[in-house]
């Protein structure tokens, strides 16, 4: 089954506790599509300028990803750059350079837009708008962050009411619904439109608030968090990309499909960039899900 994503592309610089990683690739869809893609046949909507490095668009197309949405304008590509503390859970945005991704208008290619899976990834809502008038995909999940919730929130509710799963973290369900307490505010945030809602909460793994009461997944216990960038959006890979596999949306693969978010997840922060991830191959998928079950058996 086909899946597309539509998000930003991005040269990151990322500092954290084991050292700096400068203009390397980044943005949330890249590694939602690099994890996406070990499930299912990705379209990558996004936009990227001319001096976006031709090794990254070889990189993409290697692992399979369809790049005939993938936009190149005159200009500079998107830039974002972070500083994590030594708690690598704290992050400070450092510098965030629209450059090109401002006049970013999303445009579905014929088979990006007959995909039966949709990630609208943490773009303006406004934007995801354009692309769901766009679309003919039976299952749209959607993520978004702080921002959209405090400048654009008309627009993000309008979004919610039209998609069927969104992941979000746990901060973000807290601001979006004024709600401390966890359950209440999934709740409150399934009341908006989505029947399925993923609380993602860092280290300590995930929430599942489906339509079967909640499950929880744990995070992959990792020694060493050397790059945690991006993990957020390639958990949202894993999870889109194994349901598209098996085109199957019901508790019991909504449940798995939240263990291979968090395995893909895992990958990411071993290394910078998505350098680990564009590694990963069938067989460590599966080896670190076993892994997983081992941890949450009892
Ligand atoms: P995460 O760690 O999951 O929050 O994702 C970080 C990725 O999102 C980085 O690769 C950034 O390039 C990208 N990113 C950061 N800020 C934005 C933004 N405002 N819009 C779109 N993408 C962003």
């Amino acid at each position: 089954m086909s899946l597309t994503v539509v998000g930003s592309v991005a040269l990151d610089t990322v500092e954290t506790p084991a050292g700096k990683n400068e203009e390397g690739l980044g943005g949330a869809a890249t590694y939602f599509a690099l994890a996406a893609a070990n499930y299912a046949h990705v379209h990558l909507i996004g936009i990227v300028g001319d001096d976006f490095p031709e090794e990254h668009v070889r990189l993409l197309e290697e692992k399979g990803i369809d790049l005939e949405g993938l936009e190149r304008a005159a200009g500079a590509t998107f830039r974002w750059a972070g500083r994590y503390h030594d708690d690598v859970n704290v992050r400070d945005t450092l510098d965030t350079q629209l450059n090109v991704f401002e006049q970013f208008h999303p445009k579905l290619p014929a088979a990006a837009s007959e995909a039966a899976y949709l990630f609208l990834g943490n773009i303006h809502p406004s934007l995801q708008l354009e692309v769901l008038e766009q679309t003919r995909a039976r299952f749209v999940g959607l993520d978004t962050m702080n921002l959209w919730i405090d400048i654009a929130l008309d627009d993000l509710k309008a979004v919610l009411r039209r998609v069927d799963a969104v992941i979000i973290n746990d901060s973000e369900v807290k601001e979006l619904t004024g709600e401390g307490n966890l359950i209440r505010g999934a709740r409150a945030v399934k009341a908006l439109g989505p029947r399925i809602v993923v609380v993602k909460k860092g280290e300590h793994g995930c929430l599942l608030f489906g339509e079967d009461g909640v499950f929880a997944a744990p995070a992959y216990p990792l020694d060493t968090v050397v790059d945690p960038t991006g993990a957020g959006d390639t958990f949202a890979g894993g999870f889109m990309g194994y349901l598209a596999q098996q085109e199957a949306v019901d508790n019991a693969s909504l449940r798995r499909a939240v263990v291979h978010g968090s395995v893909v997840a895992s990958f990411t922060c071993e290394a910078f960039g998505p350098d680990r991830l564009a590694q990963i191959d069938e067989r460590a998928i599966a080896a670190r899900y076993r892994a997983f079950q081992e941890l949450a058996a009892f």
